[in-house]
């Protein structure tokens, strides 16, 4: 059986392991728990376990979504003959915030990195291919404006390409090497706006 200070242990362990968070901050936060009420305790606990069990994909778009479809996919409102690709869900919700776009999404959970061990397979790029039939006409390939961005945008295009759609890189008016994520919704929507036709 746990005594009281395994259980601090325990929890010292588990919150030292995330991000930014060292084992003095850790030890810290622990001891905070410790006397902060009961509730506020399991509000917390709660909340991750939520997070956990409600929280997953999008078996279309691969968004992050407690319903499947998500509320993108499932919107009747929106263009279904378009889809904009992007790196992680972080990106769709900053093109959405921008309210520049009014089509589909579909997340690739990544970008193709040699050097990171990330190559196409681990990527939804299959699941992308399927979605491509002749009732889309264009995709719109917005990875972020870095090296792998733009590898990842190439060959995509290569292997769209002869499926006969239209395929379109967002501008460059983003700051080079940034994420898409942090831009401001007014860059997002300009760069929406002067997509280009990629030709190889
Ligand atoms: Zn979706």
């Amino acid at each position: 059986m746990l005594n009281s200070s395994d259980s601090i242990h325990r929890l010292i362990a588990q919150l030292a392991r995330l991000p930014g968070i060292g084992r003095k901050t850790a030890g810290r936060l622990a001891f905070h728990l410790l006397k902060v009420p009961r509730e506020e305790a399991y509000e917390l606990a709660d909340a991750i376990r939520d997070l956990k069990e409600r929280v997953g994909f999008c078996s279309i778009c691969f968004n992050i979504t407690e319903d499947d479809p998500c509320p993108v996919c499932r919107d009747s409102e929106r263009r279904r003959d378009t889809i904009c690709v992007v790196e992680e869900a972080m990106d769709l919700a900053a093109l959405e915030k921008s309210e520049g776009y009014r089509g589909l999404y579909h997340v690739l959970g990544g970008r193709i990195s040699p050097l990171d061990g990330i190559g196409p397979d681990d990527l939804k790029i299959k699941e992308l291919l399927t979605r491509v039939d002749e009732t889309i006409k264009e995709i719109i390939v917005a990875t972020n404006p870095n090296v792998e961005g733009e590898a990842t945008a190439l060959y995509l295009s290569k292997l769209l390409k002869p499926l006969g759609v239209k395929i379109t890189r967002i501008a460059r008016g983003l700051p080079v090497g940034g994420d898409l994520e942090y831009a401001d919704g007014m860059t997002l929507a300009r760069a929406l706006e002067g997509r280009q036709e990629i030709d190889q």
